[in-house]
């Protein structure tokens, strides 16, 4: 009989973790540091690979959450009023040899489980993340930024919740790769959010006062005409983004790109409202390609995510 300690190579799953920091970097972005004894093992696939956050509810504790690798048909049986909520993040940054990892949350005004988490945690709180491991094995599991192998130019869209995918973009795009980001969010100060990159010209403008959306509109069409100057337009299908999900993610059977190469490749993501005008104008106005255009509804105004 061996007596080898079993090794776990599951490509996805849940860490428990607990705040080791808190950083306020803008006005509106949060960044949490999460430590945990297996974080070794949180897989780091890149780009806007996305998580799930399970947030204690208030006086509960985390030991009530089922952690089997299908933690959510459990999760789905348990009374709604008892059972922990969870809520989609990006995950910002990996450090393994510490047992790292960030999330950047925007901290908005208090409407659900998130937010008021958000407002309140301090050091030493817990949270479950539901993330890859190291032993994804180069799937790419929860990345949707797929790009096309040769693409001559790059446009990110999107409001801060995007933000930090588009951090991570910008950090791991190669030097050599060359776009655009329009990005909208809350205040001026939070535009000091991103990191540069010498291949990126970035558009960004906080909305203050302001109508929300406003900026992404102009700002998007304007970049998307200038750099689609010969697109021609097609018809998309209309998305009800208060009952349905706006997720188009063009990608081919295996998950890769669904073009080899692409004068253009978009990715837009945000409040699923605006992702959807965006979407429309992008395909149908200016005719970006629908084969190298990602759009994603991070969040519907006036809905919670579950
Ligand atoms: C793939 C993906 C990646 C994401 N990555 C990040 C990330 O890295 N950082 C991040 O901060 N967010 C991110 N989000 C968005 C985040 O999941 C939502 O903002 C989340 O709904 C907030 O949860 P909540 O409990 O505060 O509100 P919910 O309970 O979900 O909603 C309650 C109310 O709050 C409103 N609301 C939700 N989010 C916002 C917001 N941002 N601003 C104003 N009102 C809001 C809703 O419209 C609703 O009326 C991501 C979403 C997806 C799908």
């Amino acid at each position: 009989m061996s007596t080898a300690a079993a090794t776990d190579t599951r490509p996805m799953r849940l860490f428990r973790a607990r705040v080791s920091r808190i950083t306020d970097l803008t006005p509106s972005f949060r960044r949490f540091t999460f430590t945990g004894d297996d974080l070794h093992e949180y897989g780091d696939p890149g780009y806007d690979q996305r998580i799930k956050v399970v947030f204690p509810r208030p006086g509960g504790s985390l030991d009530t959450m089922p952690t089997a690798d299908d933690w959510y048909t459990p999760w789905r049986e348990q009374d709604p009023d008892e059972r922990h909520p969870f809520r989609t993040y990006t995950t910002r940054a990996v450090r393994n040899e510490l047992r790292e990892v960030d999330v950047d949350m925007v901290a908005h005004e208090v409407s659900g489980p998130a937010s008021a988490w958000i407002r309140d945690a301090a050091p030493g709180d817990e949270v479950m993340l539901a993330a890859p491991t190291i032993h994804h094995g180069g799937a790419r599991l929860g990345v949707d930024f797929v790009p096309p192998e040769r693409t001559e130019k790059y446009l990110l869209v999107g409001d801060e919740t995007a933000a930090p995918a588009i951090a991570v973009m910008l950090e791991q795009l190669p030097r050599e790769a060359r776009g655009v980001v329009v990005l909208e969010v809350p205040y001026e100060a939070d535009a000091a959010y991103l990191p540069e990159h010498p291949g990126f010209h970035i558009e960004v403008a906080g909305r203050g006062d302001g109508e929300r959306h406003a900026h992404l509109d102009r700002a998007a069409a304007e970049q998307a005409a200038a750099l689609c100057p010969d697109g021609r337009g097609s018809d998309v299908e209309e998305v009800d983004v208060d009952s349905g999900l706006l997720w188009e993610v063009p990608r081919t059977a295996k998950g890769g790109a669904a073009l080899k190469s692409a004068p253009l490749y978009a990715w837009v993501a945000g409040e699923a409202g605006a992702i959807k005008r965006i979407r429309r104008h992008l395909v149908r106005e200016v005719g970006v390609d629908r084969r190298a255009v990602a759009f994603m509804g991070y969040w519907r105004l006036g809905r919670a995510e579950n």
